[in-house]
């Protein structure tokens, strides 16, 4: 991981989660501010927005796509900023390199979680990002079978205070997941680029359907941040998100009526997955909360898998047209 990542120091955790907590444990002690996008994954979400200010580090939740939001959060005992993108489950993305000056010219440091790019696709340590954490539980492994976290960064800090946290405290990786992720490494680059050069493909298939109110692809010129990611990322994520036209219903009915691609909440997996994040992933937050984020009951997120592209497109199309 340090040589994909190009990064100085890494260790290993037992989940994505055991990584964000760790890290961001890691920076901050009580009187401490943290400055984080709104648009999180829930976990990360909850640890930012409910955890940290039961030791005393207050938080501010800002809108990512803004670099302006982050300035304005700025504050004299701001010690970390902390981002994800693309985000889960609408992929809008943060501009790592504008958001990076901000948090150094504040003398913060800033955390990637980069689990939707993953390495193959998005370096934000090259894009002046301080940390950057993983879930290995998604397309490290790639098929399901293990939980695993990373956080990779600078060898003064992951060698100083994350060392002694994960050493202390107990988050570590197991041995058995360290090597069937190990195996999974061996694999990351040749599927995250057909996971991705299908996802194009679907994007490019369902892109203007009359069923679909909107299509989130990073990699598709329909997306708001396109330039963006033809920036920052080597390419369009293994992940897109679509929106019914129909809301709730259309997207219980378009996923009861896949065949292929299974309803789940994983990602990056070998297989295809399509979920509900409203019901799911995001069911904890409020309805206001939700709409804020534009996680409506119409959104899909799909995780593009390795089956035959035509396939998938096949099975989508088939489950549309039930809709
Ligand atoms: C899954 C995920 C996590 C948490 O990882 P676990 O291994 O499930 O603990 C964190 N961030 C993102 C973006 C994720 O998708």
């Amino acid at each position: 991981m340090k040589l994909l990542e190009g990064a100085e120091a890494a260790r290993g955790t037992a989940s994505g989660m055991a990584a964000v907590t760790t890290c961001l444990m890691a920076l901050v002690k009580t009187g401490d501010h943290v400055v984080a996008s709104r648009a999180l994954f829930g976990g990360c979400r909850y640890v930012v927005e409910d955890y940290l200010p039961r030791w005393g580090v207050s938080t501010s939740l800002v809108d990512g796509k803004d670099p302006a939001s982050f300035s304005r959060a700025m504050r004299a005992n701001t010690k970390a900023v902390f981002i994800e993108t693309p985000t889960n489950p609408t992929l809008e993305l943060v501009d790592i390199r504008a958001v990076a000056d901000i948090a150094h010219d504040h003398g913060a440091l800033l955390v990637v979680d980069n689990v939707f790019a993953t390495p193959m696709l998005q370096k934000p340590l090259q894009l002046g990002a301080d940390l950057v954490v993983y879930s290995a539980t998604k397309h490290i492994d790639g098929q399901g079978r293990a939980l695993g976290g990373i956080i990779l960064g600078t060898a003064d800090v992951i060698e100083g205070d994350i060392h002694t946290i994960i050493r202390q405290t107990g988050p570590s990786m197991s041995p058995f997941n360290a090597w069937v992720l190990l195996k999974g490494l061996e694999t990351l680059p040749i599927r995250v680029a057909k996971m991705t050069e299908s996802a194009g493909k679907i994007a490019n298939f369902l892109s203007g359907n009359q069923k679909l109110a909107r299509l989130y692809y990073p990699g598709h010129a329909s997306h708001p941040q396109f330039d963006l990611a033809e920036k920052q990322m080597a390419g369009g994520s293994t992940l897109l998100a679509m929106e019914m036209a129909g809301g709730r219903d259309a997207a219980f009915a378009l996923a009861d009526a896949l065949a292929l691609i299974a309803t789940s909440n994983n990602l990056g997996d070998a297989k295809s997955i399509i979920s509900h994040p409203a019901t799911t992933t995001h069911a904890r937050l409020s309805d206001e909360v939700r709409a804020g984020l534009g996680i409506t009951g119409g959104i899909l997120r799909l995780s593009v898998g390795l089956e035959d592209a035509n396939d998938l497109i096949a099975d989508l199309s088939f489950a549309l047209d039930q809709v």
